[in-house]
């Protein structure tokens, strides 16, 4: 069957990670959380105290450090997902906390950390056979993918996922305030000058607020192979 490239974007925790993880491992196509990219570079300037007390950033620091952040994924055969390394150093569990949750949204306003990590995250989709997900990639990274999905579901809903899935690994969290860093991310997301969260014009709208984790696998799926059959 011939590869396709399949770009779901969507708020944040609104599940679009899962859904794409699902599909990728069902179909044999590689994931890329390109969420996971943006806070790779969030740990890396927290960790290099490239932020001022008052949250801004240093952006001259941060751009001469640009050529030293190496961001890759490797494959977990335990969870069959990908973890996400920084320069060799795991960091999966260190970039889903409230910390770098809290300081993401600003480092992806930055204009030179989105021109380098769409180029790479174009470098990983050139063979095709590809699921990424994150806020650009219908729009700005593969403007001609085959299938675009567009994921929302109410701010309440998608905190409590977090706040859920934040427990289960057993780090502690307070739901006011990840509803707070929800809210804010969508309005520094979609307000932001380059490249604002928003649905692309082809993009499939699903709002999963009503959905079981089954129900919005299956409900991707039927789509995937509807593109597959039409193309
Ligand atoms: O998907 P996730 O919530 O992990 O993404 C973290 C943050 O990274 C988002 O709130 C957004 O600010 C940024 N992001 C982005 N463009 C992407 C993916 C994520 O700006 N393609």
């Amino acid at each position: 069957m011939k590869k396709i490239i399949i770009a779901i974007d969507g708020h944040s925790s609104c599940g679009k990670s899962t859904m794409a993880k699902d599909l990728a491992s069902k179909i044999g196509y590689t994931y890329i959380d390109t969420g996971a990219m943006y806070r790779a570079v969030t740990y890396y300037a927290l960790q290099h105290d490239l932020f001022l007390p008052d949250g801004s950033i240093k952006l001259d620091k941060l751009e001469a450090a640009m050529p030293d952040i190496h961001i890759t994924f490797r494959f977990n055969e335990e969870t069959r997902r990908p973890d996400t390394y920084l320069n060799n150093e795991y960091i999966e569990d260190k970039i889903r906390g409230m910390e770098v949750s809290a300081h993401v949204s600003p480092i992806a306003t930055v204009g030179f950390v989105r021109t380098a990590m769409v180029a790479q995250q174009q470098e990983m989709g050139r063979a095709k056979g590809i699921v990424m997900d994150g806020r650009d990639i219908g729009t700005v990274v593969f403007p001609d993918a085959e299938l675009k999905v567009f994921v929302t579901a109410t701010a309440e809903v998608r905190a409590q996922r977090r706040y859920d899935e934040l427990l289960g690994k057993g780090q502690p969290a307070s739901f006011e305030e990840i509803l707070e860093n929800v809210k804010e991310r969508d309005r520094i997301d979609s307000s932001r000058e380059i490249s604002p969260l928003r649905q692309a014009d082809d993009a499939i709208l699903l709002d999963n607020s009503n959905l079981t984790i089954p129900q919005q696998n299956e409900w991707l799926m039927e789509q995937y192979l509807r593109v597959c059959n039409e193309e």
